[in-house]
């Protein structure tokens, strides 16, 4: 069984836990059992975290943006020389395969310090010639003490995805990982003090949301707070930083549509990249196409080789390399995406493959596992098609042509991502420009270039992040004019 893992708050590069001395029981999904626990910290614990931070931040804002760089490369490196063991942590703590998070997670964790190090040391600011004899400058400042929340499904990949831009713009952070999963936060807070950030400029509050994220959104010295999570949270955030006009930055959740045309080049690629937008990390990454729309002259043919591909899905023990899907991330998730389930049954809906939990045997007897499921037969005002189930759970659609396609895939409150499979180009062109999402794949799913703006439209999100987008959030611009006399 082992030891409880015991984790710790990082405030002002100390160590610490919260200062009520409580604790939250983190479990492994794939067992059902407790084997970490976190600091249950407080507004107090938040508060000594924003202290610290306030008294760190000018001196990092001033300190060169090749220091600041230097420090995230080094952070990069001790978190790259520890990748397996992250990676085992990871899968532990989220339920994902150990080689998705050892493939995907903790290397991207990686690039994104390594990315920010770098772009940072790329960015100028314009100027620009006015009136004759003057000339206008830019200058980009660091905010002060920033707020990073972040999600479980994706748990180091999303917190460096934040505490990255914002260090390396100059800003002291409070990070808040989710609750859930905590543990990868924890040890990459452990090996910022061995990297030699200075006391106070990264902290790291473990806790609940309304406790903790509550709180670092609340606090007046906080400027800015980026956020990932759900849209109902998200929506909390908005009301309670209005008042005190905080930059915010939300990502927010998705109902993403993946669109099959007639012209599909039916490959083996291609169909195992249809099926792996829908059910990569049990569903759970926000950019899953949950929504597969495929016209009508080809869905029949696209169905039986699709649902072929799914059914060969292996779910199982995190720990083995042939499992496709782990286990889900809480058994109030499980409950959830298994209650998703029985409402597409009862509002008509097919269930053409999986719809039930698999139970494994030995050390997983009492994890939280679904099978992927694909549900038919619902229309576009279904619950099952409107609501975000955020786990294995893809609904097949058939449609007409190419304005029946967007109208289906508008049908959305959400607009995260859509992706496209046609051979044609100039529709490709001609509906990307149609379709309400902030992101649009061709032939392609979660192709992430660190450089191009990432978020959402309508309910998924507020603002971009990733490359310039993400240092202009973290800083803040000035208009300095200088006139020669
Ligand atoms: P969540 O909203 O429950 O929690 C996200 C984070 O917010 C956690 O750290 C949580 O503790 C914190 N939080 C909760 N209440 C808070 C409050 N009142 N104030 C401040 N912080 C608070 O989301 P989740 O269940 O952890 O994650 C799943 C959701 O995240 C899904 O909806 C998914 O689509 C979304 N997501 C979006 C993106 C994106 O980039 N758009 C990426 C990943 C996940």
């Amino acid at each position: 069984m082992g030891t409880t893992l015991l984790l710790a708050n990082l405030i002002d590069g100390k160590l610490c836990p919260a200062a009520s001395g409580r604790v939250l029981d983190i479990f492994e999904p794939a067992t059902g059992k407790v084997f970490a626990q976190c600091p249950a910290s407080s507004g107090d614990d938040v508060d000594a975290a924003v202290a610290a931070a306030s008294r760190a931040a000018p001196a990092w804002a001033a300190t060169s943006v090749e220091e600041r760089a230097r420090l995230l490369g080094r952070l990069a490196d001790l978190v790259e020389a520890e990748q397996d063991s992250l990676a085992e942590l990871e899968s532990r703590d989220n339920g994902k395969p150990v080689h998705v998070a050892a493939g995907v997670d903790i290397p991207r964790a990686v690039a994104n310090l390594r990315f920010f190090a770098s772009a940072i040391t790329q960015w100028s600011s314009e100027s620009h010639a006015g009136r004759p004899g003057s000339i206008n400058i830019t200058l980009r400042q660091a905010l002060g003490v920033v707020g990073c929340i972040s999600p479980w499904n994706l748990p180091l990949y999303l917190f460096t995805w934040k505490i990255a831009p914002a260090l390396a713009a100059g800003n002291a952070v409070i990070a808040k990982p989710s609750e859930i999963t905590p543990c990868t936060a924890a040890r990459l807070g452990e090996l910022s003090i061995a990297a030699g950030f200075p006391p106070g400029v990264l902290n790291i509050i473990h806790g609940t949301g309304p406790e903790v994220g509550q709180a670092i959104v609340d606090a007046p010295l906080v400027k800015a707070v980026s956020f990932t999570g759900s849209t109902l949270t998200g929506t909390a955030i908005a009301k309670s930083a209005a008042p005190m006009f905080k930059k915010l930055s939300l990502e927010m959740g998705g109902k993403n549509p993946a669109i099959v045309f007639a012209d599909f080049d039916f490959s083996d690629a291609n169909l195992s990249t249809i099926v792996r937008s829908g059910f990569a990390n049990q569903g759970e990454i926000c950019l899953c196409g949950s929504r597969l729309l495929v016209q009508r002259s080809i869905f029949s043919e696209f169905r039986e080789r699709y649902l072929d591909k799914v059914r060969a899905l292996r779910v199982g023990d995190p720990k083995e390399n042939d499992s496709d899907l782990g286990a889900l991330v809480s058994k109030a998730h499980f409950d959830k995406v298994m209650k998703a389930i029985a409402e597409a049954r009862d509002e008509g809906g097919q269930i053409s493959c999986g719809g039930n939990a698999v139970n494994l045997e030995g050390r997983c007897a009492d994890g939280w596992f679904v099978a992927p499921t694909v549900v038919e037969g619902l229309d576009s005002a279904s619950t099952t098609n409107q609501q975000e189930i955020f786990g294995p759970v893809v609904s097949l659609i058939p449609f007409e042509d190419e304005d029946d396609a967007v109208r289906i895939a508008n049908d959305t409150d959400y607009g995260l991502a859509a992706s496209m499979w046609t051979q044609d180009l100039g529709r490709a062109q001609r509906l990307s420009a149609r379709l309400e999402f902030g992101i649009i794949w061709i032939n392609c799913w979660m192709n992430r270039d660190l450089r191009t703006p990432f978020g959402g439209v309508k309910n998924s999100g507020m603002g971009r992040e990733g490359g310039i987008d993400a240092l202009r959030f973290f800083t803040e611009p000035k208009n300095i004019c200088i006139e020669s006399r």
